[in-house]
């Protein structure tokens, strides 16, 4: 994907009609090209010229692994300046979403995430962002489907790369691009105050999710070290704002770490903290990362949900395909080196 400013001024450059630069916008977004050759409107000379100048895709693929059940493939990708970054799609049986990484690595540091586990490389571009998606609807489309989601929950804190997220949020949802709805995005954050507000100025239909993981300051300060600087308080006025404002839907993630974060406390917690109207909690098992965590057994989560629910919070399992392949929550690390023959 490139910067439609870049494709702009580059066919300025060249002499060329600006409705040139919406063709190939078009060919490479709603027509899913990855070449300038394969964009037969173009005269063949210009895509010579094109191909010589400019990088259709700003992430190469290097390596798929998918889950033997067919409802989940990783992709690794290398960035120009040799970075890995990995993304995911989950195939349900109406809907098919991408995960997308925001970020090489994270500088949140969750302590049962594996993509924070050695700090920030860097941030991605929004056409960084958007090409992961781009890559999962090429393979979609030779299957016959599409995109239908895209939830920013891969590795790195979308808030903390708030401009080029949103940009590449409105990249995907340009009707005279990839085209796809806003209600169909979510962007979810560990909690950055200041940007969860801004969000809430933006008018957008793009869905927000919080990653919770802990109802108390206390054990949140240890689970995700970003509420020393944003506790719980601040978060919950800052949620309890947007959906005022919004009157939009929030939905909260938490990862259930049996014998941590699934006790009495942060139950009734969590039951005065999310019992409201428009808060929706999402549990989510907890994927072996291979730390000091353990996988909770569907019953326990069970448990759980049923408390949540009797105490009045909406509250639901949320299924999280491609353990198996660390496609999961959580697992996304790309800590492997980029490189030939993998
Ligand atoms: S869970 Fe999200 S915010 Fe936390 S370290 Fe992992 S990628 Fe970063």
């Amino acid at each position: 994907m490139i910067d439609p400013a870049v494709l702009r001024a580059t066919m300025a450059d060249l002499g060329q009609p600006a409705y040139r630069a919406t063709q190939v916008y078009e060919a490479l977004t709603r027509g899913l090209a990855t070449e300038f050759a394969a964009i037969g409107v173009l005269p063949p000379a210009l895509r010579t010229v094109l191909a010589e100048r400019l990088q259709p895709l700003s992430l190469t693929p290097v390596e798929t692994r998918a889950a033997a059940a067919g409802d989940a493939r990783k992709t690794l990708f290398e960035t120009p300046d040799g970075r890995a970054v990995e993304a995911v799609l989950m195939i349900y049986r109406q809907r098919a979403t991408v995960c997308v990484s925001s970020q090489v690595g994270c500088s949140v540091g969750c302590a049962f995430c594996a993509s924070g586990a050695h700090g920030l490389g860097r941030s991605l571009s929004a056409e960084e962002m958007v090409d992961q998606v781009l890559h999962f609807a090429r393979e979609l489309r030779d299957v016959g489907r599409r995109v239908t989601n895209v939830v920013f929950m891969g590795m790195g804190e979308p808030f903390l790369n708030y401009d080029e997220t949103l940009g590449a949020c409105r990249l995907l949802n340009d009707p005279a691009g990839f085209g796809l709805g806003a209600r169909g995005v979510s962007i979810s954050t560990a909690g950055v105050v200041p940007a969860l507000r801004r969000f809430t100025d933006e008018e957008s239909q793009i869905n927000l999710a919080v990653s919770l993981h802990a109802a108390t300051d206390a054990l949140r300060d240890r689970l995700v070290p970003l509420n020393r600087r944003y506790p719980l308080a601040m978060l919950l006025a800052a949620c309890a704002d947007y959906v005022a404002r919004r009157r939009r839907k929030l939905f909260f993630e938490y990862v259930v770490l049996p014998g941590v974060n699934d006790g009495d406390d942060q139950a009734r917690a969590l039951a005065e903290l999310l019992g409201r109207p428009l808060y929706h909690l999402n549990l989510i098992a907890y994927n072996d990362t291979g730390g000091e965590f353990a996988r909770p057994g569907a019953r326990e989560l069970a448990a759980l949900r049923d408390r949540l629910v009797a105490a009045g919070v909406a509250c639901t399992v949320r299924r999280s395909p491609g353990g198996e392949i660390e496609a999961a929550c959580g697992q996304l690390a790309a800590l492997r080196p980029a490189g030939p023959g993998r």
